[in-house]
């Protein structure tokens, strides 16, 4: 297959966005909670050309996955324009490379992680925000807490003053059958609510971060009021092309 001309790709970007925004209007509408939403483009093998695109047409947060890529990128990246999540899984030993560099980690999966994250931020002086990562559909595949174990999760970690948790984030299964789907998203918001009803020392909970190209309006009407959209933005990725 040809590889599409960078401009080709620039104006599918246009489109990709502006259609994109509309459903998210219209799933806000639907919704019950009425809530704001974030759109953190999932930007994992796109360039930073196109990256540099999306403040411009409405995007200005970003989620890279892995530490190499977000360090190749980092310099090419407009960053004055955008605020940078990471949402891949993450390493302990390679938290020093990002903790400078991102504003938010929203793979926040286990105490060993935390703490970490803790000690480097300390290091920089500065306060990292996190998103607990819950496996809502307890899948090998996937990290993060167990649905059950959040809130013990949380009151682990609440006495690490460098990490300021802000809410939750969740990769739920793909489902051919969106009722099940529903199920997964209705138990995300359900934890979500429980946890912020306890308002518990230090953890913050306002941000709840799922829906991807396939489910992002499904999961605004749920209650998700940051989106990860990688491919409806880009389309395809390309995953042989050297980045
Ligand atoms: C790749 C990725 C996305 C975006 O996936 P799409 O299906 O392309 O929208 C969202 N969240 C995470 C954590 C990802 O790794």
């Amino acid at each position: 297959m040809m590889e599409r001309s960078s401009t080709d790709k620039a104006s599918q970007l246009k489109l990709n966005a502006a259609e994109l925004l509309k459903n998210v209007k219209t799933s806000r509408e639907k919704s019950p909670f009425k809530q704001e939403v974030t759109v953190c483009a999932a930007t994992k093998t796109q360039s930073a050309e196109l990256i540099n695109m999306l403040p411009d047409l409405g995007i200005t947060t970003i989620g890279e996955n892995r530490v190499q890529e977000l360090l190749d990128k980092y310099p090419l990246i407009d960053k004055d324009r955008f605020k940078i999540h990471f949402i891949g899984h993450l390493q302990s030993n390679k938290v020093k490379y990002i903790i400078d560099k991102v504003d938010m980690i929203q793979s926040l999966d286990s105490l060993s992680l935390a703490k970490e994250i803790d000690r480097q931020a300390k290091k920089h002086s500065k306060i990292m925000n996190v998103l607990c990562q819950i496996n809502i559909g307890r899948e090998e595949s996937k990290s993060g807490v167990d649905p059950d174990k959040v809130e013990e999760f949380l009151l682990s970690i609440k006495d690490l003053t460098s990490i300021k948790v802000q809410g939750l984030m969740a990769i739920p299964p793909i489902c051919e059958d969106f009722s099940v789907q529903k199920q997964y998203f209705q138990k995300i918001m359900q934890i979500f609510i429980d946890i912020k009803g306890k308002n518990m020392d230090n953890i913050n909970m306002h941000i709840l971060s799922f829906g991807m190209s396939g489910d992002y309006c499904q999961a605004i009407e749920c209650g998700a009021n940051m989106i990860r959209p990688g491919t409806a933005l880009f389309g395809k990725r390309d995953y042989n092309k050297e980045n």
